[in-house]
């Protein structure tokens, strides 16, 4: 009697070993942006470990141009760059937009593949929907500030380098809409009076917001006043946790 509850025991926990591994595999096959061991997938939605995903590609220049690759960006590999020891790069793309699912960035410019990736993801899941979600047309170009520049943070003569001195940032000031309309951090982020104001001010907020899931560092108006014209966004090493302020 004694060894036949114990043989039962055993198999109800097999049983429910085998619940639960089969729930993972169907979750991981449902929602594979949200596991942390399926390979990145740039035409999944941005999941709770796509962050971590992008910076996994940091050192695998050929990994990450796969994936733009794969996915329709269009791009031009730059060659390496070494300017006195602590700047340059050797895992830059310039991005060409006109791809399968890209817009312009203008003027096109030299980042790093990993924020390439984020731009990307960035692009298709985060500002376009937003652009129909407020505006009810799509935006046709991003303006930028430029990424690769041999600084230190704020431009200080001491302290870290930046992630602009490796271009692994990228400073976004404005979005053009197909209809013409144009909507800047500098002066769209608070809203005036006008009929269209209060919308572009919910889009620069949603697009920051959104932003937070593909890159590791968002920098925003709220951040602070050196950032009152621009997102700042960088793919610094940060393990897990990101900074979107
Ligand atoms: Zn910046």
């Amino acid at each position: 009697m004694k060894a036949l509850s114990v043989g039962v025991r055993t198999l109800v926990w097999l049983a429910v070993l085998a619940a639960i591994a089969f729930a993972l595999y169907a979750f991981s096959r449902s929602r594979p942006q949200d596991v942390p061991w399926t390979p990145l997938d740039l035409s999944q939605p941005v999941g709770m470990f796509t962050r971590a995903k992008i910076g996994d590609l940091a050192g695998d220049f050929a990994g990450c141009r796969t994936l733009l690759d794969a996915a329709g960006v269009r791009y031009t590999a730059l060659p390496p760059r070494d300017d006195a020891g602590q700047c340059g790069y050797d895992d830059a793309v310039r991005m060409r937009g006109g791809g399968s699912r890209t817009i312009a960035i203008t003027p096109d410019v030299g980042v790093s593949c990993r924020v390439a990736t984020g731009m990307a993801l960035w692009e298709w899941q985060v500002v376009q929907p937003a652009a129909q979600k407020h505006f009810g047309e799509p935006v046709v170009r991003i303006e930028n500030f430029g990424s690769y520049n041999c600084r230190r943070i704020y431009g200080r003569d001491t302290g870290a380098f930046s992630e602009h001195a490796t271009a692994n940032a990228l400073d976004i000031a404005a979005f053009v809409l197909a209809d013409g309309r144009r909507v800047s951090v500098v002066g769209d982020w608070t809203a005036g009076q006008g009929r269209d104001d209060a919308a572009k001010a919910a889009f620069l907020r949603e697009v920051r917001d959104g932003a937070c899931g593909v890159f590791s560092t968002v920098l925003s108006p709220d951040y602070n006043a050196a950032h009152r014209d621009h997102f700042h966004f960088d793919q610094a090493t940060r393990g897990f946790g990101g900074a979107c302020r």
